[in-house]
């Protein structure tokens, strides 16, 4: 499904719930019952909110196909912090409320388990912003997180118990309820179906002095070259956790790879990997690819080890012997850290139309372009910016100093595709 399509429907929806709460509250009501009235409409849409966390975080095939598994985990984010505001202040209005109308704040259960969701959402959310700043790693913040699906039925029976039976939002919150069920069912799914087909692995390859690609045969996997996968190795009867990686394979080869470079706990011991080990396999992921837009002119800007879908691309277009027109810029401290050089090598033999332009950012004896990819770079080996589609791919903060380079250029928007190596 394409990203308009799915941001209309979003936004009818929202606005088939203002219609639900419109029809549902009693705007005959007078001075203090209007605290009550934006209370409720706040926990309406605040609600709404949360529950679109859990669909944004589902990894549900139609909707990822649309935006792909980053920008929905962006998205997420966004909402999170937009629904946990939104039922702030719904709490803190209708406090106030009661306050004044009783002088007594907590008048029943419902609202009891009101609190216990509201300060257990803001916990998560509060992990989820600064688990880095307080050193929690990542898999611990995520494990944390998975308690938000035990505090949605808390937010379930807070809105049952104050919603009327028979109104238009009564029978909203019973289709959320579903769907919410019905979410947890496809995870728990999908789970059981990885896991019930694994993968082996077939080769261990050492691309350069940390980086490894491991190649896998099982399951037919069908995928775009750029596309990433979510990845768990099970090594001596022991499971890691799930990481995402680029699929460095093209589609038209038969194993399937992934190139990890050594960054942390888990990228460290790829190495350890031994030829017959399992993994499981949740793919394809993202909407980084090349054969997603009818182009003929690309220009790929890789910073190290985001070379990976790039190499996926120019596999795919080697095979197939396509005759488009790419220049690679690829950025690195040194050459200790390239990668796949051979087969760059015979690529470019191959296809005329593709240019490789490595950049040197640390090595002062490299022969060729040294320093960071940027505008005046990029002009100097291509003056001509338009009818080109640009793709990033990178750390974070490489690929935010180039989307800053090409947004000095004047390059549009809708002409550049970026994948960070980060959700
Ligand atoms: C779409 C995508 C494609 C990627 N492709 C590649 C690739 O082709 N090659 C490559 O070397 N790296 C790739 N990465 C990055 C790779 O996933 C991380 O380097 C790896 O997960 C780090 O794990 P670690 O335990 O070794 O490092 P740590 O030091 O534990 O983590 C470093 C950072 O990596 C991220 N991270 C850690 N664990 C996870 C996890 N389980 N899930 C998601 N993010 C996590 C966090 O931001 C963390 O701060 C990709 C990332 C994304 C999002």
């Amino acid at each position: 499904m394409k990203t308009r399509m799915l941001w209309v429907l979003f936004t009818a929806f929202l606005l088939f719930v203002l219609y639900a709460w419109i029809t549902t509250s009693h705007f005959g009501s007078f001075g203090i019952y209007y605290l009550r009235l934006a209370g409720n409409f706040f926990a309406v849409v605040g609600f709404v909110f949360i529950f679109m966390q859990f669909l944004l975080s589902s990894r549900i095939k139609l909707l990822e196909e649309g935006f792909g598994l980053d920008k929905m985990l962006h998205s997420h984010r966004y909402f999170g912090r937009i629904g946990l505001s939104f039922i702030f202040l719904h709490g803190f209005l209708i406090i106030i409320f009661q306050l004044v109308q009783s002088g007594n704040i907590i008048t029943n259960f419902s609202l009891w388990v009101g609190i216990i969701a509201l300060i257990g959402f803001s916990i998560t959310a509060f992990l989820a912003v600064f688990y880095k700043k307080l050193g929690i790693a990542y898999e611990l913040w995520k494990n944390i997180h998975l308690v938000n699906y035990i505090l949605f039925p808390f937010v379930l029976i807070h809105v049952f118990n104050s919603a009327s039976p028979g109104t238009l939002l009564y029978y909203l919150w019973i289709t959320l309820a579903a769907l919410f069920a019905l979410i947890i069912l496809y995870r728990l799914y999908r789970i059981y179906f990885i896991r019930s087909h694994p993968y082996e692995v077939v080769e261990v390859k050492q691309e350069a002095n940390d980086i490894w690609s491991l190649y896998f045969t099982g399951r037919r996997l069908s995928y775009k070259p750029g596309q990433f996968m979510m990845v768990q190795l099970l090594r001596d009867g022991q499971r890691s956790s799930s990481h995402p990686f680029t699929i460095s394979s093209s589609p038209t080869q038969k194993q399937i790879s992934i190139t990890p470079k050594e960054l942390g706990d888990f990228t460290s011991t790829i190495k350890e990997t031994k030829v017959g080990d399992k993994a499981f396999i949740d793919a394809p992921y993202g909407v980084f690819s090349f054969l997603n837009y009818d182009i003929d002119e690309l220009v790929f800007i890789a910073g190290g080890i985001g070379i990976t879908p790039f190499m996926s691309m120019l596999r795919y277009m080697g095979e197939r012997q396509l005759q488009k027109k790419v220049t690679l810029f690829w950025g690195n401290q040194g050459e200790s850290n390239l990668c796949f050089q051979d087969e760059l090598k015979m690529l470019q033999e191959k296809m005329d139309s593709f240019s490789l332009i490595p950049v040197m950012s640390r090595q002062k004896d490299w022969p060729g372009e040294q320093g960071r990819i940027n505008g005046q770079l990029i002009q100097k080996y291509l003056p001509e910016l338009s009818g080109k589609d640009f793709f990033v791919c990178g750390p974070p903060v490489m690929s935010d100093a180039v989307m800053a380079e090409l947004n000095k250029l004047g390059v549009s928007p809708s002409r550049i595709h970026r994948e960070v190596f980060e959700f």
